[in-house]
């Protein structure tokens, strides 16, 4: 694949790794490419960050063709820059795109134009403790036509955003509401896919949860609102009696990058872990017996997240006293070691940024 690649004339001065957040700040440039069913993927090129100009009739902002995906390049200590598990991301973004009914890109092409871009964008990933440069490529339908049918023209964009840490004041465990109205997804449906609607969808539970003083909600499944799901935007991972329990990819549930490799991290270290259907139930007779002994969320953007509280119609629990337990921890060091080089990748999971 050939990228044309146009450098900004006025490159922006970049931010201090205090004043981050997540997603504020866009650096010089970004990834682009176009699709057509007569030509497939046509003009990849690196161009200045701009915005992006569309039809009113465009395909996404009628009908939501619009999938997404999240990693990050972390600045190890010996200052180079490196991926963790990227082919996963683009294996990810080909599943979505197959039940959006957007075009499939071949994954090298994909690989190279996620390195070429970190590759422009390198100084960008900022090295104070915890920091990154949080990728965000995307895709969207893009014809210029209000007839509703799998799309013909698309897009592919990657665009980059150097983020603070996610645990500036350290790890505080988490409150967390079990929702029983709103569902985030059902078998069949669009759950496991990564795309834009199903955040559209789940942000009215987020806010009622948010306004009872929850940071989250636990999502319960699309039928009978009895087996967990996930937490927010992250899977969720139990310790009961000893053993890891995750709720099992039945199509309604993201497969998170991060799940799988905590899971490969877990076993490596000796644990059963069950990827199972977990109900509700079960779940409140272990918090009740003080069976339940850590409950986390995972995802790329905090790693662990530690769950202190849940609430489940109105009967609040405590786990683990509210503090972040032991697996929890090890995981979070694990994890987070590997993918700022500060331990051995004996997994082979990072790739360096030449
Ligand atoms: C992205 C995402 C996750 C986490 O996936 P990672 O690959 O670990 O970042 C979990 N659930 C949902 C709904 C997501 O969108």
């Amino acid at each position: 694949m050939d990228i044309k690649i146009t450098k900004t004339t006025t490159p922006k001065e970049k931010p201090d790794s205090s004043v981050l957040g997540f997603g504020k700040y866009f650096t010089d440039h970004m990834f682009m490419m176009d699709y057509s069913r007569d030509k497939g993927w046509y003009n990849a090129r690196i161009v200045p960050f701009e915005n992006i100009s569309l039809h009113p009739a465009s395909t996404v902002l009628h009908y939501g063709s619009e999938i997404f995906e999240g990693l990050k390049a972390y600045r190890r200590k010996d200052g180079e820059v490196q991926l963790f598990r990227p082919i996963e991301n683009i294996r990810r973004m080909n599943t979505s795109a197959d039940r959006l009914c957007l075009p499939q890109i071949p994954e090298e092409d994909a690989l190279t134009a996620l390195t070429t871009f970190v590759a422009t964008e390198k100084d960008w990933t900022p090295a104070a403790e915890g920091t990154s440069l949080y990728l965000r490529p995307f895709m969207y339908g893009n014809d210029e036509t209000l007839g509703v049918h799998a799309v013909h023209n698309a897009t592919f964009v990657i665009i980059a955003s150097p983020v603070g840490s996610y645990y500036k004041e350290g790890i505080n465990p988490v409150k967390i509401m079990i929702e029983d109205q709103d569902v985030r997804a059902v078998r069949g449906g669009t759950g496991y896919a990564k795309c834009g609607g199903n955040y559209a969808a789940s942000n009215r539970a987020g806010e009622r949860a948010e306004k009872q003083g929850y940071s989250q909600v636990l999502w319960l499944d699309g039928v009978e609102r009895k087996y967990i799901e996930e937490v927010g935007a992250m899977n969720v991972m139990f310790k009961i009696d000893g053993k890891i329990v995750t709720p099992m990819l039945s199509g309604s549930i993201l497969p998170g990058i991060t799940r799988k490799s905590c899971i490969e991290v877990l076993k490596g270290k000796g644990f059963t872990v069950e990827e199972r259907l977990l109900s509700i139930d079960e779940l409140e007779e272990a918090l009740k017996s003080g069976k339940l002994e850590e409950a986390w969320g995972c995802g790329t953007a905090a790693v662990v997240s530690p769950i202190g509280e849940l609430c489940y119609k109105g009967e609040k629990f405590t786990i683990n006293g509210g503090k972040i337990g032991e697996v929890t921890q090890s995981l979070y060091d694990t994890l987070t070691g590997i993918q700022w080089g500060k331990i051995a990748d004996t997994f082979g999971w990072t790739m360096p940024i030449k």
